[in-house]
């Protein structure tokens, strides 16, 4: 197996691109609704053309209601000298997110059970949220807890709660078939750049570079709050879901940990193993591991109603790094080299799925003689000649119309790329012909 994917200096310009739309949206104070999810779209609509839908605070959307929105312009907690302790012009994770409107003076005491800190890591401002329940709070380091002496502090939290809307991104590129491709990310967090914005950044500069491929696939691209709006979207838009072949979660995907795919619900889906091929060929470390109802956003694409082939690609998994939900997942906790493996990643696992078909070997009577048809000289050089020479041979062997390339790259552990090299060619010499019947279930042309 391969170790790292090959230095190219195109992939290297784009790591910094997406590591630039990371800085330049990381200063935004995001929410599940509000103008901070308006900005960061409008600042994508620049790379892309995303439609921004506004859904009503109120909507009932399955199990949930869509939350009044939430606005913020300021948050401190003032000493009786007037200084400014805790100020969420110095960082918007200061404030629990969601707090309430407040204005008030208390005590030390009374003030402290509004406070939220992680004394492991004193240095660090813990993200706390309080979406579903009414609630007010400042999150500091535990350094600046410790400082702060009993007097009487001024407490205000300048926000607003009220009805309006729940704001998301969604772009399609139709392909030639109706079938879609799902990318979903998060765009609900504030000044956290590993969680939210890495998969934000990757998203953007796929749909940027898909719009400008021919695609069998039609692509949608999500951008949306987590949970709720991955609810929201998928209440209205049911009809729609079961065009929705295969998709993946984007989220955590730009620290320096490994490549790793969390398996969609059913676990071996088209894309679930053309995401183990991709991910296996790009980085020797990369793992994949099962299902689990906790997470991003598959836990509503795999809810049983829905139990979509969708998956999720992140890098070190969510909650097992001590940054995570910290002010320590900042613009030095992403990298452009792993924001550019973890784009190169999707873009591999894509190009499988728009490849990937069944075919029949149209002399299956024993062997075809290859060589008097001039395959080998077809194909590849001579160094290459023997591996070529086996993928023709498992190509022509497991091509009864039961098996797609990638069942046998899979079977031959040989790359998919290679696999698909040498079934054209046996189709360009007329030794294979397409397999309808397993190819795109669905070839009807999507309406342009
Ligand atoms: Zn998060």
């Amino acid at each position: 197996m391969s170790t790292a994917a090959p230095y190219s200096p195109e992939l290297e310009s784009l790591g910094q691109s997406m590591h630039a739309l990371v800085a330049e949206l990381y200063p935004i104070c995001r929410s599940i609704t509000g103008d901070g999810v308006r900005e960061t779209l409008q600042r994508l609509q620049r790379l892309i053309p995303l439609t921004v839908h506004e859904v009503p605070s109120g909507t009932q959307v399955f199990d949930w209601t869509v939350p009044r929105e939430w606005n913020i312009r300021d948050a401190y907690v003032k000493n009786s000298r007037g200084e400014r302790v805790i100020d969420f012009k110095k960082s918007n994770l200061h404030v629990l997110n969601y707090s309430v409107p407040v204005q008030m003076r208390m005590s030390l005491e009374q003030l402290k059970s509004h406070l939220f800190t992680v004394p492991d890591h004193p240095d660090w401002i813990p993200y706390r949220t309080s979406y579903y329940k009414e609630a007010w709070g400042f999150c500091l380091s535990h350094k600046q807890f410790l400082e702060l002496s009993e007097d009487t502090y001024e407490v205000v939290i300048d926000a607003s709660l009220k009805d309006g809307h729940l704001t998301y991104g969604e772009l399609l590129l139709p392909g030639e078939t109706a079938d879609e491709i799902l990318i979903s990310c998060h765009v609900c967090h504030p000044s956290l750049a590993n969680d939210n914005l890495s998969g934000v950044a990757v998203a953007s500069f796929l749909a940027r570079n898909l719009s400008n491929l021919p695609r069998r696939f039609s692509y949608r691209f999500l951008f949306i709050p987590g949970t709720i709006g991955a609810i929201t979207w998928l209440a209205l838009n049911e009809s729609k879901a079961g065009n929705i072949k295969h998709g993946l979660v984007l989220a955590g995907v730009g620290d320096a940990g490994p490549l790793s795919y969390k398996k969609s619900r059913r676990g071996d889906t088209e894309i679930d193993r053309a995401a183990i091929h991709a991910l296996g060929q790009l980085d020797s470390k990369a793992n994949a591991f099962d299902f689990s109802p906790y997470g991003y956003d598959e836990r509503q694409y795999c809810s049983p109603g829905f139990n979509l082939a969708v998956g999720r690609l992140s890098r070190t998994p969510h909650g097992t790094f001590p940054e995570y939900h910290t002010s320590a997942d900042n613009m030095n906790f992403v990298h452009p080299n792993s924001l550019s493996e973890s784009y190169s990643a999707c873009q591999s696992l894509f190009s499988i799925l728009e490849r990937n078909r069944t075919y029949l070997n149209t002399n299956p009577k024993c062997e075809p003689q290859l060589g008097k048809r001039g395959l080998y000289r077809v194909i590849g050089g001579s160094a290459d000649s023997g591996a070529t020479e086996l993928a023709m041979l498992w190509v022509l062997n497991l091509s009864d119309g039961e098996h797609s390339l990638l069942d046998i790259a899979e079977r031959a552990r040989i790359k998919f790329d290679s696999i698909y090299q040498v079934a054209i060619a046996l189709q360009e010499h007329g030794l294979l012909t397409e397999s309808l019947q397993h190819s795109s279930p669905n070839p009807q042309k999507a309406s342009a």
